[in-house]
């Protein structure tokens, strides 16, 4: 490609709306372009990246024996009733009515579109297993959309589905598409790590997610080095500590004026927040019936898990409640509520509050406390689960080493679906005894535009996109010093010739600009390596080479060029084809 025909609107300026690198470089190396929130047009650049994203993952689910499909975006309401996910989904599902009044969505997801063509064509036990996937356009009507293509109301997803006849099978199918993703991550040049996870609404259970590793990310994860545990904060658990064997003492009832909040009773009493009860309140949102007003006690050093809680409510969402609802619900102050005589509201307790002896919190009456609480004697919580937040520090649930956290951009999850979805659709086959049984399933996301982002947001620098090899949207670039110079131009056309007939992607530099317009547009836009013609090498009949990432140069006689070009190519694809760019051991 010819740089003076390329649609590439790059930009020198930082683009205001954009706070993180990735969204930043993509808008400035004129890859995407913003339609409305949350909706991007992929410039020829960037769609180029996509598609090979698209092929790596079209290899890695051939591989393991993958079969594409096209299943339609636009998806009738009744599929979604059947399964109950129509109500369930919320206000993220994209809803439409045709000219009829029929409802449908933009899938978001395609669990009950696949089960349904599975149930009408597969009923032997010798058609399975089956693994069917496809690349296409998501929708989903994010409350935030950010971070450019990041966090889209339309991206690009690859969605896979197994079923099986038997546990195992769904084990196997489980444990070859982790394989696949690992495979593809490393090959797109991206540290990650997988991580367990919590199923949201997809449901089933046994799932994991694959973050790339970058500062920003918007999900926290916690791992621990010795054994390889790894969880999404929202999964997350520790080991608890031994229980207090202090002696307990008589309940008290004190006057604390004035005193709201976990840190003044600790600046007040000299009890610090890890030995009080933190107590908040949320409102249980349900299917078809009245909102539930519920308690939730922490421990008063730790931040309440709002997935945890809404998976212990069995809610559809969790909304902390103000302070006028629980004052006219539960006849309490927020600032002095607790849950000793608390009444009308469930209390949820998590395990850590259980373990606390002579513990403080609120009198549920303006400006007292009570002092000496013991959980179990003076309150009884309706349930007692696992609600809190933990990180790092915290002792590892399986091995008592304390864990470390890092932030991750979530690329992909597979999930065990068991027979969710087969059961809910009669997605059923006779096995070899003749019998009628459920499948059992598995479903597995990638996000092929996040991921084109992830691999931005760990490989650039202060001047633009460091491409891997194999995500490159062209993998050379050839650059002459001077166009307006003959013998410039013509060694670079050579050169650009010779490149396409070698198989190398690449695009030539044909525009009336100073070099360092033209250098400074290569780095940004982050082509892998870039051939300089220029007067100096010229008089030696030699070409520069120069690697992007590392700004190694070399100077190569004009013949070898492209060849040189060519196996650098092939090396760096090689490299990225073997690596393994996990981190963490693999969990069971
Ligand atoms: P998130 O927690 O980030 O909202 P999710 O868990 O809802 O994602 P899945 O249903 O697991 O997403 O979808 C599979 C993959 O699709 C995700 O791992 C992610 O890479 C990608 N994805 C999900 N939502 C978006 C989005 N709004 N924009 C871009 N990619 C997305
Ligand atoms: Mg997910």
């Amino acid at each position: 490609m010819r740089w003076s025909r390329l649609l590439v609107p790059t930009l020198r300026e930082d683009p205001a709306e954009a706070e993180i690198a990735s969204h930043r470089l993509m808008l400035r190396a004129g890859l995407i372009r913003r339609v409305a929130a949350g909706i991007y047009e992929w410039l020829p650049l960037g769609r180029r990246a996509v598609a090979k994203v698209e092929a790596i993952v079209r290899e890695e689910m051939n591989r393991k024996g993958g079969q594409e499909v096209g299943l339609p975006i636009v998806q009738p309401a009744e599929l979604w009733r059947e399964t109950g996910r129509w109500a369930e989904y919320g206000e993220e599902m994209w809803r439409l009515r045709d000219r009829h009044g029929r409802e449908y969505c933009l899938g978001p997801t395609h669990e009950e579109i696949i089960t349904d063509l599975v149930r009408a064509t597969v009923n032997s036990y010798r058609q399975l297993p089956l693994l069917l996937y496809q690349i296409q356009n998501k929708y989903r009507d994010e409350i935030r959309p950010r971070f450019g293509v990041m966090r889209a109301r339309e991206f690009v997803m690859k969605d896979a589905y197994s079923f099986d006849a038997d546990v195992e099978g769904m084990e196997r199918s489980y444990a070859a598409m982790d394989d696949a993703y690992r495979r593809i991550f490393s090959r797109c040049g991206l540290v990650f790590r997988a991580v367990a996870a919590d199923p949201g609404a997809i449901g089933g259970s046994g799932t994991h997610e694959f973050m790339a590793l970058a500062d920003y990310g918007e999900a926290l994860i916690v791992y621990c080095d010795a054994c390889g545990y790894a969880a999404n904060v929202e999964k997350a658990t520790n080991r608890l500590a031994p229980a207090s064997d202090e002696e307990p003492r008589p309940l008290e009832k004190r006057p604390t004026p004035g005193i709201r909040t976990i840190a003044e009773l600790a600046e007040a009493t000299g009890i610090p927040a890890d030995r009080q009860i933190k107590i908040l309140f949320y409102w249980a949102i349900r299917e078809n019936e009245e909102p539930e007003l519920v308690a939730a006690l922490v421990r008063g050093d730790r931040e309440l898990n709002e997935v945890k809680l809404k998976n212990a409510t069995g809610a559809l969402e969790v909304r902390m409640a103000d302070r006028e609802d629980v004052l006219r619900v539960a006849g309490v102050p927020t600032g002095s509520a607790g849950p000793v005589g608390l009444r009308g509201v469930r209390v949820l307790a998590d395990e850590e509050v259980m373990a606390l002896r002579n513990t403080v919190c609120g009198a549920n009456e303006e400006d007292y406390h009570l002092f000496n609480v013991n959980p179990g004697r003076d309150f009884v919580p309706d349930q007692v689960t696992d609600l809190r937040t933990v990180g790092e520090g915290d002792a590892c649930p399986q091995c008592g080493t304390p864990m470390a956290s890092a932030r991750g951009i979530e690329v992909g999850q597979i999930f065990k679906l068991w027979t969710k979805y087969s059961e809910a659709l009669g997605c059923t086959f006779k096995d070899a005894d003749g019998q009628e049984r459920p499948m059992l399933m598995g479903c597995y996301g990638i996000g092929v535009t996040r991921t084109v982002a992830a691999v931005i947001e760990q490989h650039h620098d202060e001047r633009g996109i460091i491409w891997p090899m194999s995500v490159a949207p062209y993998h050379a670039v050839v650059v002459p010093v001077n166009i307006r110079d003959d013998a410039q131009r013509d060694v670079a056309e050579r050169v650009y010739r010779e490149l396409l007939d070698a198989g190398v992607e690449a695009v030539l530099d044909d525009r009336d600009e100073r070099p360092g317009v033209k250098f400074n547009d290569a780095d940004l836009i982050g082509f892998p390596l870039r051939v300089t013609v220029g007067p100096r090498g010229l008089a030696e009949g030699r070409v520069e080479i120069t690697e992007r990432a590392t700004g190694a140069t070399e100077s190569v006689p004009i013949d070898e060029a492209a060849r040189t070009v060519a196996q650098k190519v092939q090396a760096a694809l090689d490299e990225l084809n073997r690596r393994d760019g996990s981190l963490g051991k693999r969990q069971a």
